[in-house]
Parts: structure tokens; C-alpha cells; sequence
């Protein structure tokens, strides 16, 4: 798709009120392939504004109008399935199957759960002598990072127009593109204007410019935790409502009792999904010291089948990392492993083979990580797994629960009332048990440091309203 030269403010494409622009960048041939405003402060109070002018009017539309809407919404994203692959393969780096299957598939489907919920939800409810009414929070700030472009944007501005917010989305600078044909989508769906209101531009300038803007209400941000820390900083300060979905460093627990090979191929394949650029990957396995040895060999073959291969070719299974930063970060973590002492199963720091140009990672498989290590405490971001070792339950969930982080995680064991008192007892927001798969409804969000509030289904829509009771 080819880039606006200007934002999406008050229904109409506007200039921005400064010049600069921020390149966009093909990761695969490290080509630029666009560019779009970077936004300026006053940029931000345009968007503000029209965005608080349009409030009053969206939050009085009743529940099943702004349903049409949403549904709307949800069908102009459909149409443009192959369209919004294909960018966020450009943009971001991801194969054009996974973008098919995920980076499209998945936003439509939760715009159209909450073209379900804004009709269905009870928006009031009668407690003894009163009626409880949920009204919508106001105007949402809205700040999103490049890894799944499109569904985290979805994941904000969806429920927060079903709740009867207006929005001002500042995207990621990697991927605006697919946030310009998000605008579109919502311009094509016939939104009021001001209800949905586009600034691109760079974190530290129009982020920081939302983030701190006093007319926003709510600030909702997923990244990385140093930045989430600055914001609920500085909304906190203000009074305002404050959503976080950070980072993480999940375990992928594999119980003695559990389908190892089926366990290790999927725990592979979750980390190396999306180049491992994924908040709630299972970046530790977790298997018992009899075991082990098996597992290490398991993940060593499964890492073979990811060939680092160009995005674009239908059969690509691993494409790039987003940015030249990036690799340069995981490659980096990768070194630090190595001179840690982990036993390196797969892959290492050099460019795969053949791959010199674009940001690619070899796929790479440690063992013998201990808890202590930076690569089984830090978030790495790119095709790195972690194999550690346990004695006995208690020192699985020892390890498991041992990091700042509690975002996902996985349990496999010989039958599910097993793995589910496992994850009972686990400080994270989500486990997918023995196998279980990703569910659009299921709410989404960090135990600990991985944030606070949650994403999705009713959960997700409950963020952006705010109750009112009246005493008859
Ligand atoms: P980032 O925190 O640098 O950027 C995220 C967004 O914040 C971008 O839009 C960026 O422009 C903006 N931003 C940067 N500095 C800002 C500032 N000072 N004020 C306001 N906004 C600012 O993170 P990233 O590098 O884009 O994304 C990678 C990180 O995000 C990883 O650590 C990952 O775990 C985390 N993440 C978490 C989730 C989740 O749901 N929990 C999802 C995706 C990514």
C-alpha cells in the first residue's frame, strides 16, 4: 500500500504541522519503502481535540448503533485481508503466511467480537435500589508497538469504541503503514470523524506528547517495561487511567508425564513465530533432568526446519527481525549467553547463511541456562530459546516463577487436571494447557511487571468504562 503523507485527524488526511518524516523499512532488503509525518506536539493536540469534540456525540450513539459501526469496521478489514498481509510482511518481516493467518486474521476476528460485545454487553444493571450504569471512560490514548501491528492497535481502539471512547493512536515507527490502512478502514466503515484519530511520529516526541496530554483520559500502551514505567509515571501524576501490556520471559513447563516430542516441537515453534518477536512466546522450557538430554536433542532438530528465508516467498518459515537494532540486540544477548556458559544446541550470533543483507537471526537453541543468567531473565525479542533443567516440581515452579515477568506460559503433563494445579500456582496472566490454543475472547495480560489491566473479549472492554450508580 502506498504511505499518506499526512494523518488521519477529525475524519480528514491533514498535513502535519511539522516537516520531518520517519522512513519506512523492509527488513528483509533493508530497503526503504516509504515514508510518513513524524508528528509533532501539536499534532497530538489536534488529535486531542477532535477527538474530545467527537466524545460527547459517539458515547450518547446507543450500544447496538456503534455495533453496525464496529461491524463495519470489522467487513473493511476483511476486504483488505491480502492488503494488510502483505504490508505488515513489508513492514514488519513476517512470512506471508503467518501475517495471513495471524497478523490479519486475528485483528479482524477481535473487531468483530466487539462489534458482538458493544451488542450484547449490559451497559446497566440494577444493585438493590439502584441502577449501575457503565459509561465510556472518555478520550483514549493509545500507543502500540511494531511486533503484531495491526492487533494491538485493534486490541485498544475496538473495545474502546464499543465502550463509546474516542481515540488518538500513535503506532510504532516500523509499522505505521498498516495503521494508515487501519484509518482507512475506519474512514471506509463511516465512523463519525474525530472518533478515531491517527499520529504517527517518534515515541519520545508524539508519544511522550499523548501520553502527557491533559485532555486524554486514558492511556493505553503496550511495549517495552521501561518505556510502560515512564507512562504510568506520568499518568499516574495526572489522575488517569493507566493500561500497560509489557514485556515478558515466559516458561513453557514440560511435566514428567507429558508428550515430550509433541511438547518440544510446538514449544519451539511458539518462540520461533514471528521471528520471536513475541511478548507472551515461551522463551523458557522447563524439563526435568531425565528427560532432558531428549529435549535438548528434540529442539535442536525442530530449530533445523527454520530456514531464514525471505518473507515474501510462500514457503518462508522465518523471516527477519524488524530493525538493524534489533538484531544487533539479540545477536548481542546471543554472545552473552555463549560467554555465560550456556551450551549453544543451534544457531550462534553470525548472519545465517546467505543472509548477510536484511536483519536476520540464525534460530537459536541454548541449553544448560540457569536462572541466574541475563538470557533466561531478560527479555531477548528474536528466534532464541532457553532449555533449563528441574530436579522436582517445587524447583520447576521455582524457576518458572523467578523472573520480574509474568505475561504467558504453557503446561504439559499426562493429563490436564495435572498441568492445571501446575499453573494454579504459576504469577502469570495466561497458560495454555497441553497445547491449548490461542482463544480471541480469553483476557490478556501481565501478572507482575508485565503490565496492568487486560486486553480482549469483555475483560478487555471493561478497561474503558467507568460506573455510575443512582440511589432510587
Ligand atoms: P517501545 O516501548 O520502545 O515502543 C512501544 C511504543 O511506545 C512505540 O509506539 C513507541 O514509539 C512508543 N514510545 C517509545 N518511547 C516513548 C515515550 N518516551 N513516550 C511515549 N511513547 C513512547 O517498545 P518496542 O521496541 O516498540 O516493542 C518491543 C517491546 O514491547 C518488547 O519489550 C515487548 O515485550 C513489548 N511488547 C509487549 C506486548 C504485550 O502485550 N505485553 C506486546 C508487544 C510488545
Amino acid at each position: 500500500m502506498k504511505a499518506h503523507d499526512g494523518m488521519y485527524i477529525d475524519g480528514a488526511w491533514r498535513p502535519s504541522a511539522g516537516s520531518d518524516t520517519i522512513e519506512v523499512v523492509n527488513p528483509a532488503d533493508e530497503q526503504v519503502i516509504g515514508a510518513v509525518p513524524a508528528g509533532t506536539a501539536e499534532d497530538v493536540d489536534a488529535a486531542v481535540r477532535a477527538a474530545r469534540a467527537a466524545f460527547p456525540g459517539w458515547a450518547a450513539v446507543p450500544p447496538a448503533e456503534r455495533a453496525a459501526r464496529l461491524a463495519a469496521l470489522r467487513d473493511a478489514l476483511a476486504t483488505r485481508r491480502e492488503e494488510i498481509a502483505e504490508t505488515v510482511t513489508a513492514e514488519l518481516g513476517a512470512p506471508l503466511a503467518f501475517s495471513r493467518a495471524v497478523h490479519a486474521d486475528v485483528p479482524i476476528t477481535v473487531a468483530g467480537s466487539y462489534a458482538e460485545l458493544a451488542g450484547s454487553y449490559a451497559f446497566e444493571e440494577k444493585v438493590g435500589t439502584s441502577t449501575v450504569f457503565q459509561e465510556p471512560v472518555g478520550v483514549v490514548g493509545a500507543i502500540t508497538p511494531w511486533n503484531y501491528p495491526l492487533h494491538q492497535l485493534v486490541a485498544k481502539v475496538a473495545p474502546a469504541l464499543a465502550a463509546g471512547c474516542t481515540v488518538v493512536l500513535k503506532p510504532a515507527e516500523d509499522t505505521p503503514l498498516v495503521a494508515q490502512l487501519f484509518a482507512e478502514a475506519v474512514h471506509t466503515a463511516g465512523l463519525p470523524a474525530g472518533v478515531f484519530n491517527l499520529v504517527t511520529g517518534l515515541g519520545p516526541v508524539a508519544g511522550q506528547a499523548l501520553a502527557a496530554h491533559e485532555d486524554v483520559d486514558l492511556v493505553s500502551f503496550t511495549g517495552s517495561t521501561a518505556v510502560g514505567k515512564r507512562i504510568g509515571a506520568v499518568a499516574g501524576a495526572a489522575v488517569k487511567r493507566v493500561a500497560l501490556e509489557l514485556g515478558g520471559k515466559s516458561a513453557n513447563v514440560i511435566l514428567p508425564g507429558a508428550d515430550l516430542t509433541k511438547a518440544v516441537k510446538i514449544g519451539v515453534a511458539n518462540v520461533f513465530a514471528n521471528s520471536g518477536q513475541t511478548c507472551s512466546a515461551w522463551t523458557r522450557m522447563l524439563i526435568d533432568a531425565d528427560r532432558y538430554e531428549e529435549a535438548v536433542a528434540l529442539a535442536g532438530a525442530a530449530a533445523k526446519k527454520y530456514v531464514p528465508g525471505d518473507p515474501h516467498d510462500e514457503g518462508a518459515r522465518l523471516g527477519p527481525v524488524v530493525n538493524a537494532t534489533q538484531r544487533d540486540r539479540v545477536r548481542g544477548y546471543i554472545e552473552r549467553g555463549v560467554a555465560e556458559g550456556a551450551r549453544l544446541v543451534a544457531g550462534g550470533p553470525q548472519a545465517p547463511e546467505g543472509r548477510e543483507t536484511g536483519y536476520y537471526i540464525a534460530p537459536t537453541v541454548f541449553a544448560d541456562v540457569t536462572p541466574e543468567m541475563a538470557i533466561a531473565q531478560e527479555e531477548i525479542f528474536g528466534p532464541v530459546i532457553c532449555l533449563m533443567r528441574y530436579q522436582d516440581e517445587d524447583d520447576a515452579l521455582r524457576i518458572a516463577n523467578g523472573t520480574v515477568y509474568g505475561l504467558a506460559g504453557a503446561v504439559w503433563a499426562e493429563d490436564d487436571a495435572t498441568a492445571v494445579a501446575f499453573a494454579r500456582r504459576m504469577e502469570t496472566g495466561q497458560v495454555d494447557i497441553n497445547g491449548g490454543r490461542f482463544n480471541p475472547l480469553a483476557p490478556f495480560g501481565g501478572y507482575k511487571q508485565s503490565g496492568v489491566g487486560r486486553e480482549l473479549g469483555a475483560h478487555g472492554l471493561v478497561e474503558y468504562l467507568q460506573t455510575k450508580s443512582l440511589q432510587f
